[in-house]
């Protein structure tokens, strides 16, 4: 079969497959990231709002027990008493253990008080230092100062000896008289290591970015980042304007503003934000979950079905391919079986007829196939012998000598192309052919002219026929016609045509012409039938034949006058032949118990010297004969001894 119908059913059958499996593939690949969508916001909802929770209670704490510690009584008198005990270390070390007691009763990381009036910052181990304005590490406690708010929240790096610069939230509250002056600012510290453990936690687990961030963005407290760092929240992720707005504007407690953003990076996709604000805190929680992770692993799925599909249909098509191969060799294998029992049909049925076809390409004057090829070396012409010269080859080798240029002039190649040029489609030449050099048979070729548009070129099938018995039939048919049916003999007409040719073909030539002439024969007949007088023709002809050769000329050239004409070397021979025939003819006919006596009256004359014309030669002979009668009959006169 050929390629491309293969070809073109392994495409088929793999845009096919390729087609439903691909509109699978997309159709799950948007079910999935549909669902993925989904999901993302479900578990960032949730994830926000274990941690607003979480956040709220572990800061609530702190909180609360801040503003206690402000309120108690003992460290108002503390800081109402502390400018008379400000070099008693008794004093401090009571503060100490007061604040100590706070620490270990909470668990907290530090616990701390600053002075108003002095500015000395105390803690749980006692005196740290001294607090003065202008330095940046003091800020958050006096821009409380300055806001008047009863407690504010840092991160900060804790600066007291021992807590290694921890980053640390600190709660401050402050601590007011009676008639609420200002006196101090008491509060706790958690380092914030556990808090980002605990968002740590978070992102691993749901596969989000938790940051807490105040008013400006900056990230207080991140599983990363810390507000010692200032990171800016927006700056980080690339969030927009918009975010940004979205986040920072978002101040109802506890209803979360979700929504879903764009990056600025120019990377396509797309990131789920639920902020919550923390009024405790002044804070805002932010929790994120970008897609990218989505992205890719449904990328990586799509990767996967795209591998699988391409292995299947790989697969799928090695089996066509092996199937149709198979199917393809049992049809050609079949076509041929049928093929080949056609063609010994047709070679037995056309062996009698055609001895060999050939083929040839006149236009380029060769051989058109490796058969014909062969068959013009198997004659003696070399491979690649032009067919011009095969063909005097095969003419010298094959064909008798008068039909050679009969046969040349006939399949010639310029003679075949002007035969074509001219209308004719067919040529057809009878010959005599030998195969073994020396007997001939009769061979007829008819040649079927075709143009092959291809090359455009001009084709020659040649159908070489066995004629011969046609040919014997023909000739039998033809003698039939010129002889006489009773005796075989020739009819006048023939006799006249056979003996003028020989005339013309052996001019010169010395011949003899008898006329023989039953005696009384109409007597025959009358005395025992028309029966009987034939039986006596055909005893007479009988005689008559045995004394000639096959090639003379016999012949009947009346009811019962015949003629024998033939070539002799001398004019004796033919006398004596006449004197024998004569002697012959003289006999007893006995049929059915009756007898009749035959004789015969015969002339003779002998060409050239009678005549060199059948007319003029029978014209003699027949004086001749006359002579015979005249004398008496049953005897014979040569015409020069009628002179
Ligand atoms: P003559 O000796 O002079 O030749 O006398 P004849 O009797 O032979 O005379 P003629 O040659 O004129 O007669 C020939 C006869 O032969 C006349 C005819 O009836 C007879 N005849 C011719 N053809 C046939 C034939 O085919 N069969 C028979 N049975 N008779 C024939
Ligand atoms: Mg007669």
């Amino acid at each position: 079969m050929k390629k491309n119908i293969l070809m073109r059913t392994n495409f088929l059958v793999c845009l096919i497959i390729v087609a439903g499996f691909l509109g699978t593939a997309i159709l799950s690949y948007r079910t999935n990231y549909s669902a993925s969508l989904q999901s993302i916001e479900q578990v960032s909802d949730l994830t926000s709002e274990g941690i607003y929770y979480q956040m709220t209670s572990t800061f609530a704490k702190p909180v609360n027990v801040s503003l206690t510690m402000a309120n108690d009584s003992l460290l108002r008198d503390f800081l109402s008493e502390e400018a008379g005990h400000l070099d008693d270390s008794d004093y401090t070390e009571t503060l100490q253990g007061f604040l100590s007691g706070y620490r270990d009763k909470y668990g907290y990381d530090s616990v701390f008080l600053v002075s108003t009036a002095t500015g000395r910052y105390y803690n749980f181990n006692g005196l740290d230092r001294v607090l003065t304005q202008g330095n940046p590490e003091n800020d958050w406690y006096y821009s409380l100062l300055e806001n008047g708010l009863d407690y504010s929240m840092n991160v900060d790096n804790d600066e007291v000896e021992g807590a290694q610069n921890e980053v640390t939230v600190f709660v401050n509250c402050q601590i007011k008289d009676h008639d609420g002056t200002v006196m101090g600012v008491v509060g706790v510290g958690l380092r914030i290591d556990n808090l980002q453990e605990m968002l740590l936690d978070y992102e691993r687990d749901y596969g989000v970015g938790v940051y807490l961030i105040d008013e400006e963005g900056r990230i207080e407290i991140s599983s990363r980042y810390s507000g010692y760092e200032q990171r800016s929240l927006f700056e980080l992720r690339h969030y927009d304007a918009r975010a940004r707005q979205e986040v920072l504007g978002w101040r109802q407690e506890e209803s979360p503003n979700r929504f879903w953003t764009s990056d600025l990076d120019g990377k396509p996709r797309s990131n789920y934000i639920v902020s919550r604000f923390l009024p405790e805190l002044d804070w805002h929680l932010v929790v994120e979950r970008d897609t990218a992770a989505l992205v890719a692993d449904l990328n990586r799925q799509m990767r996967l079905t795209v591998l699988i599909i391409s292995v299947i249909v790989a697969g799928i098509l090695v089996v066509i391919t092996r199937v149709i191969r198979s199917f393809n060799r049992q049809i050609v294998a079949l076509a041929q079986s049928i093929e080949q029992e056609r063609r010994t049909i047709f070679e037995q049925a056309t062996g009698q007829l055609f001895e060999n076809i050939y083929e040839l390409d006149i236009t380029h004057n060769r051989a058109a196939n490796e058969e014909t090829e062969r068959y013009f070396e198997s004659l003696g012409a070399p491979a690649g012998t032009p067919f011009d010269k095969a063909l005097q080859i095969i003419a010298q080798k094959q064909i008798k000598e008068e039909y050679r240029e009969g046969y040349i002039g006939t399949f010639c190649p310029q003679n075949v192309i002007r035969a074509y040029e001219s209308g004719e489609e067919t040529l057809r030449y009878e010959f005599m052919i030998t195969r073994d050099g020396l007997t001939y048979y009769w061979m007829r070729i008819t040649a079927r002219l075709v143009h092959l548009d291809s090359d455009n070129s001009l084709h020659m099938l040649t159908y070489r026929q066995n004629i011969e018995p046609e040919k014997q039939q023909e000739q039998r048919l033809q003698l039939l016609a010129l002889t006489d049916e009773m005796t075989g003999l020739l009819t006048k007409s023939a006799t006249q045509r056979r003996i003028e040719k020989l005339l013309y073909d052996r001019p010169g030539e010395l011949f003899a012409f008898f006329i023989f002439d039953i005696d009384n024969f109409k007597q025959a007949n009358d005395l025992f039938g028309h029966a009987f007088g034939d039986g006596v023709i055909k005893e007479f002809t009988q005689v008559i034949r045995s004394h000639f050769r096959s090639g003379d000329v016999l012949g009947r050239i009346g009811g019962d006058e015949f003629v024998a004409f033939l070539s002799i070397p001398e004019e004796r021979f033919a006398a004596d032949k006449v004197k024998a025939l004569s002697r012959d003819l003289d006999r007893s006919y006995a049929c059915g118990g009756k007898s009749w006596h035959i004789s015969a009256s015969i002339g003779v004359a002998f060409a050239p010297r009678d005549g060199r014309d059948f007319a003029s030669l029978y014209q003699n002979a027949d004086a001749a004969l006359y002579q015979t009668k005249a004398r008496g009959k049953n005897g014979f006169t040569l015409y020069e001894s009628a002179h």
